[in-house]
């Protein structure tokens, strides 16, 4: 006689859980009520539309392409703005949300390791993933984000994001409230309701971003390019082109593409906050969309019964190989030009001094570091000693 054993389900985490329950309940039910009683204005709806805009903005353009793909990097005022977003929206640690992040890009579908694998279906990529601890062994393991280890704003958002989550979730709609004179419809609205719609806005880019949609570059995962998503997930919509792409500080590569995050850090480079904007190749983009197609059309003519199939199938492959060739000799032609314009201008004279001036400050800045740091330590000495 055997036994079977139960397949044991993970652990349920309460405290997310709750918050779910919570703030949905509220959102659902107090938001109507008060406002069937009391009422709403313009003051409600556009100070819930801009922090709804604050914590999405916070997560794509900090959390997502700032620290878990470093498509750019931003000045420390800017990291502080992410970091307290990132907060107000109640996604966990720029630390913790990177990691799982870089988990996803490195194993994307697989049901073991990808942390909201859209192959387990609809509801566990959207929310079911951070109900039970289905990943525990993972929590407080942080090696794939040594870098941002280094960052003393995502470390001081991290050791204190419990105090910062509580402070900007109720200080934040508080004191518009405050402002506005409707402390609790604000608290409702911006509070309650903005979290709700800003959770849902994310978490549509681990499910819905994952299952609808075209796939243009890729066809090896289940990341999609769906202009509509990108609609409400602040440009986030054009997931099949990041999965390949993902260091380019872009997500819909078009001028028209609707990206308000990619505006946002274009706008942060021109005023001099943000810099080292990563923007893939233009060749590279035009091969990967020659081979997806490539991909997709040989599976499609040898899905259909054609008589002359074998005759397509073969200039296919020619049309292909020509193609793509041209696109390889044109991105080497385009190096060897970039290379050539460096090495003119590092010949003449103008930029010879450039660089003499660059190697001579070198050394100067560490002259001048050593110094501020050899005072520093005597300074504290002396604190020691008091
Ligand atoms: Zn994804
Ligand atoms: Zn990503």
């Amino acid at each position: 006689m055997s036994f079977d054993t139960p397949s044991k389900k993970p652990k349920i985490i309460w405290l997310n859980v709750l918050v779910f329950i919570i703030t949905s309940t509220v959102a659902l039910i107090g938001v109507p009520l008060y406002g069937y009683f009391y009422g709403y204005d313009w003051g409600h709806l556009i100070a819930t539309v801009l922090c709804i805009g604050y914590c999405g903005m916070s997560i794509t353009a900090g959390y997502h392409r700032l620290w878990s793909h470093k498509a750019y990097q931003a000045n420390a005022l800017v990291r502080v703005i992410y970091a307290i977003g990132g907060a107000f929206a109640v996604q966990n640690s720029a630390l913790h949300w990177a990691s799982d992040h870089r988990v996803h890009h490195g194993h994307v579908d697989d049901n073991d390791k990808d942390p909201y694998s859209a192959k387990k279906g609809f509801w566990y990529s959207h929310i079911g993933w951070m109900l039970r601890e289905y990943q525990a062994h993972r929590y407080q393991d942080y090696s794939n984000v040594k870098d941002l280890q280094r960052d003393p704003v995502v470390m001081w958002q991290h050791k204190h994001y419990l105090v910062l989550t509580l402070a900007a979730n109720f200080g934040i709609p508080l004191l518009i409230g405050v402002i506005h004179g409707d402390i609790w419809g604000m608290l409702l609205t911006a509070g309650f309701l903005r979290l709700v719609i800003s959770h849902h806005v994310t978490f549509f880019i681990n499910s819905l971003a994952h299952i609808w949609g075209s796939q243009p570059y890729n066809v090896k995962n289940t990341a999609r390019d769906n202009g509509f998503i990108a609609l409400f997930t602040f440009g986030e919509g054009y997931h099949n082109f990041h999965h390949h792409f993902q260091n380019d500080y872009r997500n819909g590569i078009k001028w028209w593409q609707f990206d308000p995050t990619k505006w946002l850090i274009r706008l942060l480079s021109v005023i001099g906050f943000a810099n080292n904007l990563k923007r893939s190749d233009d060749t590279k983009i035009e091969l990967a969309k020659a081979e997806t197609l490539m991909q997709k059309a040989s599976q499609q003519l040898a899905n259909i019964n054609l008589p002359d199939k074998d005759t397509l199938l073969e200039s296919l492959k020619a049309e292909y190989d020509s193609y793509t060739q041209q696109l390889m000799d044109f991105y080497d032609v385009k190096r060897q030009w970039v290379n050539a314009h460096k090495k003119q201008l590092l010949e003449s004279p103008e930029a010879q001094e450039i660089v003499h001036k660059y190697q001579e400050l070198c050394e100067h800045i560490q002259e001048q570091r050593e110094k501020w740091q050899a005072f520093h330590q005597q300074l504290k000495l002396k604190y020691q000693a008091v």
